[in-house]
């Protein structure tokens, strides 16, 4: 596989999923973040988001439910280039109905290498980086060079 840089910009969009169980974590972690994170735009799963901003105040662009393919939503935006952080408190201690789902998510975040949050000290560490308010580039796959490696 070949490899481009793109640079994230200063303002990030930044993808927020919670597990049920997590839900409490998550809006705690933006509520104790609020100021920082108001400066980014913010997108999430349909529960998870309506709860964050419920208890929060932050504007959430909201996708639809995880279950019901929220996360999937997600991962399509990653691999557009359109999610360039993401916050996943995902639940090691339940089995979901729609793992694969999660699975696929986690593993699409890897590919296009955006910084990916797991749990509330990691969210911590990428909140409080200097990199979070100033642009960042990255290696991400080089389509183009994939599609013409496959034509030969
Ligand atoms: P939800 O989705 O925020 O709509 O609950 C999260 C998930 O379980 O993937």
């Amino acid at each position: 596989m070949d490899y481009k840089q793109i640079t994230s910009p200063a303002e990030k969009n930044i993808a927020l999923v919670a597990h049920d169980n997590l839900k409490s974590t998550l809006s705690l972690w933006c509520r104790e973040h609020k100021e920082k994170l108001s400066k980014h735009t913010l997108f999430a799963t349909g529960t998870s988001g309506s709860i964050v901003e419920h208890e929060t105040g932050l504007k959430i662009n909201k996708l639809i439910s995880g279950p019901l393919g929220g996360d999937q939503q997600i991962g399509a935006r990653i691999s557009e280039g359109e999610i360039d952080l993401l916050i996943f408190f995902w639940d090691p201690f339940e089995p979901m109905p729609h793992d694969p789902d999660v699975k696929a998510l986690l593993r699409i975040a890897a590919v296009w290498n955006i910084p990916v949050a797991c749990n509330r000290s990691t969210a911590d560490m990428l909140i409080h980086s200097s990199l979070m308010g100033n642009t960042y580039t990255r290696d991400v796959p080089d389509y183009a060079s994939y599609l013409n490696s496959r034509k030969a």
